[in-house]
């Protein structure tokens, strides 16, 4: 242990050392945190305590997996695998399954993704004959969300006329009755959603006091990561777990909070230190990661922040290059940069793809740097997209395999029960749903019971929905004897499955194939003794909770050699030599929707910190002029976080050559005032904003150019977007159309144009920002 333990500094030694009691590490990016954490575990082990008695929170799962594998370096393989270690959702997940029927559900209880919880929300939205344009699925969703998450029960949400009113007043009032058909529907159905695997978790914690005993027993040493995103629910679950001990150790950074958007707490980091008695603080201030450059840049963008803890930061790393600014004309433009800059980086440094990251505001803007790279043929990988268990084929197998083990599972059987198509239509499936409700029974049960129940059902499709009953029950038999893998190979083909993806001869139709054939790979993977957490048994029931909780982060095994690229959220505590940071623009990055409030605005900027704070070497942010967004060219500005980087940090270049050869800059082209550009407005977002906000925007939000931007130095020495001095009168030269006299100027900032009379060539319009025009 003592030769693992040199690989500390002092600052980091003291909380990894310190064994008992209750202590927080607050401290900067890439300090050590998460290192600390690795380490103190194996210090506990070390020291004797039973891993079975550590309990370790992470922000994902493969964090978890990518800590246990360092420990079990220090420690030895067999003795890590008893770790209770993983996310919120995996560990608790796995807690309600043995303590399900306190709660009466089936200890076999599905768990609904996000794209299951909403078609529910949807369906129920429907049924109760709303406006689907007034009850938006996605925004209930979250909104019933956020009440679980605040521990607000449909028994609660009735007796607050405050939420009431306030739902009220957004045009739904309807919600709570949404609600309530929600979580009977999701009761009935045997299933959890996401919120519900921390609420129950609460539920159980607070209503039975010996299974909190139980588990305060078990949970000697208890460890949070990234503990400045814990929502209101997680923080309950980790004070009433830690209570009776006491040794909890939370590390975090006040600076990296992202998820407030989700209910992530940050008063929840601030107020540790009032929430037990003795807390020991312990602070890192030496930065491993980065390079001086990159440390110093992130600390003068967080000093804006008002809201902070003080903190130093600092590297004893090299210097390092400055961070590069690039403005490109179009989100095309930005692409083909940033893959000829990793083109030439690996080049030139001998570089690995997996070296780069590309980070994003929005998700949406990963095409453009898609369709650049792979021209490039640069391989990447997109994290963040569809878990491979969510895409179509997959989650059409897994639905029978849910049926299997848990029949109640609406949403399961609603997908499945015509598909591949039987003969049951639609109208069968509303009266079953109808019959069901009246009965208070699940689908399933109503199917099994057909002679008995009243359903206007004719015998022809008695007779299919009998026989799909049979289907399923014949599935249930064969999972007795046989293991998930042997099971699901027989269901793909018995169902039909595999001939209706074969029937499809497209490439779309191949691609499936080739995901169930990964499918049964994994479960092979699975039945043959992956097994991650302690009291696994690599059950079917386990198999599913596996994958309704996994990301497509955890897909990632690390081993291939690809760029990647993530939106900043995802990003956070991870680490890439060279990172570029696109989209830095007014209204995506910070976003428009984050602009209502200061404390909106702080959080955007914690997040510009988090997405800096990856890089090692070299960090890279680029804007674009214009951009398509909803389907609109709009102008962009630059984002106000490059201005608010010190000076020295940056370096900006916009290189000429990839000038010269952008269509987009000819005249010819864009001489004149497209006829669709519009103004960008950003929307608003009745949910954000909190009552009694600002209704304008806020002191201290700018809405100037950045300042910086003046400084771009033009290469040609012609005038651009931000050097609009010109006059009528003013006599130019343009670099194709030769000299010319301005007769007339209309528009304002980026839309300006002139009129200008050319000696050789008549008069044309044209846009200022495109056009090369110098006085002479
Ligand atoms: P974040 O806030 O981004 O989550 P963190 O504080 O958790 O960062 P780590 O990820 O633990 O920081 O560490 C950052 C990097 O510095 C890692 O590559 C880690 O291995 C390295 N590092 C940390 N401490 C030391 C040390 N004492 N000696 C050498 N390398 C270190
Ligand atoms: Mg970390």
């Amino acid at each position: 242990m003592d030769k693992y333990l040199s690989q500390l500094n002092e600052a980091q030694l003291a909380p990894t050392l310190q064994k008992d009691g209750p202590m927080i590490v607050i401290a900067g990016a890439g300090s050590g945190k998460t290192r600390v954490l690795t380490f103190r575990i194996a210090y506990l082990m070390s020291q004797g305590i039973d891993p079975f008695n550590i309990l370790a929170l992470t922000f994902t799962n493969k964090a978890a997996r990518e800590m246990k594998s360092r420990i079990a370096t220090i420690v030895g393989d067999s003795e890590a695998k008893n770790l209770w270690m993983g996310t919120f959702h995996s560990i608790f997940a796995k807690i309600l399954r043995f303590e399900a029927d306190k709660l009466g559900y089936p200890s076999n209880f599905t768990i609904y993704d996000t794209q299951d919880s909403q078609r529910l929300i949807s369906a129920i939205i429907k049924e109760m004959g709303l406006d689907k344009e007034v009850y938006k699925y996605k925004q209930i969703y979250s909104r019933i969300s956020s009440y679980k998450n605040s521990l607000i029960t449909v028994k609660a949400y009735f007796q607050n006329p405050e939420l009431i009113e306030a739902d009220t007043m957004a045009r739904r009032p309807r919600l709570g009755d949404i609600y309530k058909e929600y979580v009977d529907r999701c009761f009935k159905a045997g299933a959890m959603d996401f919120d519900d695997l921390l609420l129950k978790t609460n539920e159980l914690l607070t209503r039975f006091p010996e299974v909190l005993a139980k588990y305060q027993n078990r949970f000697k040493y208890i460890l949070v990561d990234e503990y400045q995103d814990t929502n209101h629910s997680q923080y309950l679950i980790v004070r009433a777990l830690s209570d009776k001990f006491q040794n909890i150790c939370v590390v975090g950074d006040d600076a990296q909070s992202i998820y407030a958007f989700r209910g992530a707490n940050i008063n929840n980091i601030l107020n540790f230190q009032r929430d037990y008695d003795d807390v020991k603080v312990f602070r890192l201030e030496q930065n491993y990661r980065s390079t001086k450059t990159i440390v110093n840049a992130a600390n003068s963008i967080i000093d804006k922040n008002q809201t902070k803890l003080d903190k130093v930061v600092w590297t004893a790393n090299e210097e390092g290059a400055k961070i590069k600014v690039h403005r490109s004309i179009n989100d095309g433009d930005e692409g083909r940069y940033v893959a000829s800059s990793i083109f030439e980086n690996k080049m030139q440094n001998q570089l690995q793809n997996s070296d780069f990251a590309v980070l994003y505001r929005t998700n949406a803007q990963s095409r453009a740097i898609e369709d650049a790279l792979r021209k490039r043929d640069i391989p990447y990988r997109i994290f963040g997209g569809l878990s491979f268990y969510q895409r179509k084929e997959i989650k059409d197998v897994l639905a029978y395999l849910r049926l299997v083990i848990n029949p109640a599972d609406e949403e399961a059987l609603k997908r499945i029960i015509n598909f591949p198509a039987r003969g049951i239509g639609q109208t069968t499936i509303d009266r079953l749903i109808v019959a069901a409700n009246g009965y208070n029974r699940s689908i399933f049960e109503v199917l099994k019971n057909l002679d008995k129940v009243e359903v206007n059902i004719n015998s022809g499709t008695k007779n299919k929905l009998q026989n799909f009953v049979t289907l399923i029950e014949s599935f249930q038999v064969m999972n007795q004897t046989a293991n998930v893998f042997e099971l699901t190979d027989h269901v793909t083909k018995a169902s039909g499955l595999i001939r209706e993806f074969k029937k499809d001869g497209t490439p779309e139709g191949v691609t499936r194939m080739e995901n169930i054939e990964e499918l049964l790979n994994g479960m092979k993977d699975f039945v043959d003794g992956q097994i991650e957490v302690a009291d696994a048994t690599g059950s079917l029931a386990e198999y599913l909770e596996d994958v309704a909780l996994a990301t497509d982060l955890d897909n990632d095994k690390g081993d291939d050699n690809k760029v990647a690229l993530m939106t900043i959220h995802l990003a956070k505590g991870l680490e890439f030599s060279y990172v570029y940071i696109v989209g830095l623009e007014e209204d995506l990055f910070p976003s428009a929707m984050s602009m209502n409030t200061r404390s909106e605005l702080e959080e955007e900027r914690r997040l510009f910190y988090v997405a800096l704070t990856r890089a090692e070497k070299q960090a890279y942010l680029t804007y674009a002029l214009t951009r398509y967004r909803w389907g609109k060219l709009i102008d962009a500005e630059p984002s106000r976080f490059i201005e608010e980087i010190d000076d020295q940090y940056l370096d900006i270049v916009t290189p000429p050559e990839e000038r010269r050869f952008n269509p987009m800059l000819d005249p010819d082209i864009f001489g004149d005032v497209p006829q669709n550009k519009i103004r960008f407005k950003p929307p608003k977002s009745r949910d954000t904003r909190k009552k009694g906000a600002p209704k304008t925007k806020p002191e201290g939000i700018k809405i100037t150019p950045p300042k910086h931007l003046k400084k771009v130095s033009n290469t040609n020495g012609n005038t651009n977007l931000f050097d609009s001095k010109l006059t009528v009168g003013n006599v130019v030269e343009h670099l194709r159309f030769g000299k010319g006299k301005i007769i007339k100027i209309e528009g304002k900032g980026a839309d300006m144009k002139a009129e200008i009379n050319f000696e050789n060539g008549g008069s044309k319009k044209l846009l200022l920002r495109f056009a090369k025009l110098k006085i002479i």
